[in-house]
């Protein structure tokens, strides 16, 4: 069955990171004065983080230094010192430290400042396991190795990369963020998070994240994976569909900012949100914030963070034409709002009746192929596919009063469509023959 990942089902499994328990035996001291945070009570002191400093702090580089300084991003901080000299432990000093020994290091976007790289892999990950987004990393690179090269790309080369990789808007926002960074900012990606945000398809945690991994900005991400993370360790129990509510959490995740080692500290945060604190079964026993973590210590962590309202799944079903002519398959290009927005596709029917209707009178004969379900976040999507074969010798006008029912199709050879912008289930139809 094609599926489309569900945000949540779409977390990098354990595999992603290391699986030895850390060790601290400050940590372990810190247990006793875990205090009952409630989200309405002003942050402890010591779950509070280090006290905010200036942007200029000592391991921040240059902007835009990327070719200028070794990117040794995750170099020790005071921060860790901190941790290691008996003090209590704050939560980014845990982070650190633990992001250190377990956290992953070896992802191809990691160490590197280019703004590029950062960017398309955190668009790429953004409800993607990084099991997947590995092979579409390395094709895009090589196909767009600067964004000089992405935006300069038709359109449909960069839908038909990212064909398989899902939520297609991300795609078209992506080549339209090149654009825009070549022809307003002279193809340098803006150095601050603020800059960023400007862009098309950049929200803010991910303009904080480029800003904190490629120019050490001193920012909060609050990616879905990090929410679950810092909702628990605060055991933040308000709905975080309110938009006020998500204000307050932004806040908190500002105010645990260390002091230094921004790019490890957002590292680890990502490391845990992804391979230890899981959505239905966090792996507390494995967390360097075990110690400091309320929904832990409550005893029922997975509460967290609270969804008052849950997205409600739906259903549908359509009838997919498959309809070929001397060779070739035609394909519609699907509106860009909506699922698969912009890419090729079959022409639709709502129901059978419906094709029936429209398909009334044709030349050739119809062969009904195997349904099947496409798992889409909101929907499951049943499709019925039915192959439609005009005989060679229809005439050009009789094919055309056919398919001039889709104004947006055209033809295309039956062995290029599948390397067209189309969606992975139709590449596998069209694979199966
Ligand atoms: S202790 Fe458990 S619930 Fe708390 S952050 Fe760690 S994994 Fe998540």
């Amino acid at each position: 069955m094609p599926a489309e990942l569900a945000p949540e089902a779409a977390l990098p499994s354990g595999a992603d990171v290391a699986r030895e328990t850390p060790a601290s035996p400050t940590a372990i001291d810190a247990r006793e004065d875990l205090p009952a945070f409630g989200p309405r009570r002003a942050l402890h002191p010591s779950i509070a983080g280090t006290d905010p400093v200036p942007r200029a702090d000592r391991e921040a580089p240059a902007r835009g230094s990327s070719a200028r300084r070794q990117p040794d991003l995750f170099a020790a901080s005071d921060a860790e010192a901190a941790a290691a000299d008996g003090a209590p432990a704050s939560i980014a000093e845990l982070v650190i430290a633990w992001q250190r020994t377990h956290g992953r290091h070896h992802l191809p976007w990691q160490n590197t400042r280019d703004p590029y790289r950062v960017w398309l892999s955190e668009v790429m990950l953004q409800q993607t396991q990084v099991s997947t987004v590995l092979g579409y990393y390395k094709r895009f690179l090589a196909r767009f190795p600067d964004v000089r090269a992405l935006a300069a790309a038709p359109l449909d080369d960069v839908l038909a990369l990212w064909s398989g990789l899902g939520y297609y808007s991300r795609a078209r926002l992506l080549h339209r963020c090149a654009q825009v960074v070549v022809a307003e900012h002279a193809g340098a990606f803006p150095a601050t998070s603020a800059g960023l945000e400007q862009l098309p398809g950049i929200g803010r945690s991910t303009a904080a994240a480029i800003a904190a991994f490629c120019f050490g900005e001193r920012v909060a991400i609050l990616d879905g994976n990090v929410k679950r993370v810092l909702a628990r360790v605060l055991a933040f129990d308000v709905d975080l569909a309110s938009g006020a509510e998500q204000k307050r959490l932004w806040q908190h995740a500002t105010d645990l900012l260390p002091a230094a080692g921004i790019e490890r500290y957002t590292q680890g945060l990502m490391d845990l949100g992804a391979g230890v604190c899981h959505v239905r079964t966090p792996a507390c026993t494995a967390c360097p914030l075990r110690v400091r973590c309320a929904a832990a210590a409550s005893g029922e962590p997975e509460r967290y963070p609270f969804k008052t309202r849950r997205l409600r799944r739906g259903t549908r079903e359509a009838v997919w034409l498959q309809l070929e002519w001397r060779g070739s398959i035609w394909l519609v290009r699907r509106d860009a709002k909506g699922v698969w927005g912009g890419l090729w596709s079959l022409p639709e029917f709502a129901s059978a009746a419906e094709f029936d209707a429209a398909t009334h009178g044709w030349p050739g004969s119809a062969t009904v192929r195997p349904s099947f379900t496409h798992v889409l976040t909101h929907l499951d999507w049943t499709l019925h596919p039915v192959r439609w074969v005009l005989p060679e010798a229809t005439a050009e006008a009789a094919v055309s009063r056919i398919v001039d029912a889709w104004p947006s199709g055209r033809w295309f050879a039956n062995d290029a469509a599948p390397a067209a912008g189309i969606p992975a289930p139709l590449r596998r139809l069209l694979e199966e023959g």
